[in-house]
C-alpha cells in the first residue's frame, strides 16, 4: 500500500499511525515537504523519517486545515488513519497520551517555523511596507513562511522573470497550491494557503465570539470544553494586543514571564483542541437582531458577504492603537511607523537608532526589548515622569539601560522623508522653544487604545460617551456581561469598566460561559447545552 497524505487541495486531512509488519521491520515512512511552491523556489526537503510506532501528524489538522508537510511512504506501510474528530477526543479522552500528541504537534509546528518551511514564498525587498505587512500576518498566525529578496536572490530573480512581474507589482507571493498572487490582501493570501474557509450559512452555533484575544479565547476554550459549539472570528489573527507584547511578566504562573506569542498561541491551539472553530482573518461588519423570520438566532455579518448564525454572541473585539494626530503618518505607516514590537520589527531596526512614544506599560515593554537590538532608544513621554504611568519594575529597568534616553514633556512636530522611508524625526519639549531633529528612520507608537465597536453600530447595543460597550452586570434582570440586548455578552477590553490586563479579559471570558449556559438553558427549547459540572 502506498500512502500519500498531500497537502495542496488535499480536501481530507488526516493523522498516520504508522506500524510496520513486525517481519519487516526495516520499512518506514518518510515525511517530505511537498509545497508545490517550494518545488518551484527551493528543492523539496526531508523532514523526518517516520518508522514503525511512530505518529505523524501537523498541527493545522486539528482544525481540518491543510497539513503544512506531504507524507510520502517509501515502501509499503500499515498504517492507522485517525480523522480530526476522533484525534481531538482522543487528546481529550487520554490525558496522557493526549499531552504527549499534542507536545508534538506544537514542537513540530515551530520546527517548521524556525526553518521557514512549508508555507508561502514572499518575494519583495524585506524593508518594502507590503512585505512588512504580509510577513507580519503570517508570523502572527503562527505560519511559515519564506522571504526571498530579488536583489540578492538568483531564485528569486528566475521567478521573477518566469512569471513576468514587472517590479512595481512587488510584492508577489508563491501559495503551496502553486497559485500566484500579486501584493495580495491579507484575506486574499489566508484563502491561498487555506487558513481560513467558507462557513456554513445553515449553521447555527451556540455562540459566536467576535474577537481572539485573551477574552475571546478564554471563552472559546471554556465553552467549547463544556460541549457548546462555538465560532471565533478575528478580523487579523488570534492574540489580539496581548499577541503584541514582547513579554507578559504579570500573567499568573510564569514567574519568568512568556512571550504574549506564546501565550496566546497555545490558547488558540487549547480552543481549537476542544472543537472550537476559528475564521480567522474574517471581519465582522454588523449585528443584525434576533432574526425576524426566527426569534432564536442572531446574525454576523462578515465583511466578504458571508453571514453567522448563533444563539448567543460575545463581544470581545477590545482595542486598537490610536494614531498620533500628526501630519503625513500614513505615508510611512507599515514601513517606518510601528504599532507593534516583534522579532521582525527588532530586525528592521537593528543597530539603529529609534523612537518611541508612549508612557504605559506597553510602551515600557516595547522600549525595554527593542533596547536589546537598537543602538538607540528616544523614549518620548508627554508626561513629566514615566512613574505617573508604567509600572515600578519597567521603570527600573528602562533606567537602567543606557541606550535608553527618556524625554519628558515632548512631542513629535515633524515627520521628513519620502513615500515609505522615514528620514528624520523633530520633536519639542514644553518647556523649551527649541526643536530637536535626528535622523530615525523607524518610529514606535503606543498612545493608547480605542475600543473596536465601529461594528456595532445599528446593532442596538448600548456604549458608553468612549464607545466602549456597557454591561448591565447584575442589575435590570440581566445576566452577569450581558449588554442591554438579551444574548449578547462583552468582555475583556471592549467592555466599559474592565480592567485592561491579560489575566482579567481571560477572567471574564471564563465568566461568560456561565452566563451562556443560563441564558441559552433559558431560552433554547431542545437544549444541546451540556451544563458545567
Ligand atoms: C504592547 C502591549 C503590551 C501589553 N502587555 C500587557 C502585559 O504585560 N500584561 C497585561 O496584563 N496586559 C498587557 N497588555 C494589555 C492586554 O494585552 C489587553 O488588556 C488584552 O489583550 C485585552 O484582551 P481582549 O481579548 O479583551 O482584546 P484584544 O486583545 O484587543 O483582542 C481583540 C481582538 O478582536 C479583534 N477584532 C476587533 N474588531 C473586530 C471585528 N470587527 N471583527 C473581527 N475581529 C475583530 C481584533 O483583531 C483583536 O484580535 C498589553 C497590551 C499591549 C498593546
Amino acid at each position: 500500500m502506498t500512502l500519500c497524505a498531500r497537502a495542496d487541495g488535499a480536501k481530507r486531512t488526516f493523522s498516520l499511525w504508522s506500524r510496520t509488519r513486525k517481519s519487516t521491520p526495516q520499512r518506514a515512512v518518510g515525511v517530505l515537504l511537498t509545497s508545490r511552491t517550494a518545488d518551484l523556489a527551493r528543492p523539496r526537503v526531508a523532514i523526518v523519517t517516520h518508522g514503525p510506532g511512530a505518529f505523524m501528524g501537523e498541527l493545522a489538522q486539528l482544525a481540518c486545515r491543510r497539513a503544512l508537510v506531504d507524507a510520502y511512504a517509501s515502501e509499503a506501510v500499515e498504517a492507522l488513519v485517525i480523522p480530526p474528530d476522533r484525534l481531538r477526543a482522543l487528546l481529550i479522552a487520554e490525558a496522557e497520551l493526549g499531552e504527549r500528541v499534542m507536545r508534538a504537534l506544537i514542537l513540530r509546528r515551530v520546527g517548521l517555523l524556525q526553518a521557514g518551511a512549508g508555507g508561502p514564498v514572499i518575494i519583495g525587498r524585506p524593508d518594502n511596507g507590503d512585505v512588512l505587512r504580509l510577513e507580519g500576518f503570517l508570523a502572527r498566525n503562527g505560519h511559515p513562511r519564506q522571504t526571498l529578496n530579488p536583489d540578492a536572490d538568483l531564485d528569486a530573480k528566475a521567478l521573477i522573470e518566469r512569471f513576468n512581474v514587472d517590479p512595481g507589482q512587488l510584492p508577489i507571493v508563491l501559495c503551496p497550491s502553486g497559485q500566484l498572487l500579486r501584493n495580495p490582501g491579507e484575506i486574499e493570501l489566508a484563502r491561498c494557503i487555506g487558513l481560513v474557509g467558507p462557513i456554513d450559512p445553515d449553521r447555527l452555533y451556540d455562540v459566536a465570539v467576535v474577537g481572539a484575544g485573551p477574552a475571546g479565547l478564554a471563552t472559546a476554550v471554556y465553552a467549547a470544553s463544556e460541549g457548546l459549539s462555538v465560532l471565533v472570528l478575528d478580523s487579523r489573527a488570534f492574540g489580539g494586543q496581548a499577541g503584541a507584547s514582547s513579554r507578559i511578566e504579570n500573567y499568573l504562573g510564569f514567574p519568568t514571564g512568556i512571550t504574549g506569542m506564546a501565550l496566546m498561541a497555545r490558547a488558540y491551539t487549547q480552543a481549537q483542541k476542544f472543537g472550537a472553530e476559528m475564521a480567522i482573518p474574517t471581519e465582522v461588519i454588523g449585528l443584525g437582531g434576533r432574526n425576524d423570520a426566527d426569534e432564536s438566532r442572531f446574525i454576523l455579518n462578515l465583511s466578504n458577504d458571508e453571514r453567522v448564525s448563533a444563539r448567543a454572541v460575545v463581544i470581545a473585539s477590545g482595542a486598537r492603537y490610536r494614531r498620533l494626530e500628526i501630519a503625513d503618518l500614513e505615508k510611512f505607516e507599515g514601513s517606518s511607523v510601528h504599532y507593534w514590537a516583534s522579532p521582525l520589527e527588532a530586525k528592521l531596526c537593528a543597530k539603529q537608532e529609534l523612537a518611541l512614544v508612549g508612557g504605559g506599560n506597553s510602551a515600557g515593554q516595547a522600549t525595554v526589548y527593542l533596547a536589546d537590538h537598537a543602538s538607540k532608544v528616544w523614549l518620548l513621554v508627554r508626561g513629566a515622569d514615566l512613574n505617573a504611568s508604567m509600572s515600578h519594575y519597567l521603570v527600573d529597568r528602562i533606567a537602567g539601560l543606557p541606550n535608553v534616553e527618556v524625554v519628558t514633556q515632548a512631542e513629535i512636530s515633524g515627520l521628513e522623508g519620502g513615500v515609505g522611508t522615514l528620514e528624520a524625526i523633530r520633536w519639542r519639549q514644553r518647556m523649551s522653544a527649541d526643536e530637536v531633529r535626528r535622523p530615525i528612520r523607524h518610529l514606535f507608537l503606543f498612545i493608547g487604545a480605542e475600543p473596536n465597536t465601529d461594528w456595532l453600530s445599528g446593532s442596538g447595543v448600548a456604549l458608553d460617551d468612549k464607545g466602549f460597550v456597557l454591561t448591565s452586570g447584575d442589575g435590570a434582570n440581566r445576566h452577569p456581561l450581558e449588554t442591554n440586548r438579551r444574548g449578547i455578552f462583552a468582555i475583556g477590553d471592549v467592555r466599559a469598566g474592565s480592567v485592561k490586563r491579560v489575566a482579567a479579559a481571560v477572567g471574564e471570558g471564563a465568566h461568560a460561559v456561565a452566563a451562556l449556559h443560563a441564558f441559552l438553558a433559558a431560552t433554547t427549547r431542545d437544549p444541546v447545552v451540556r451544563a458545567p459540572a
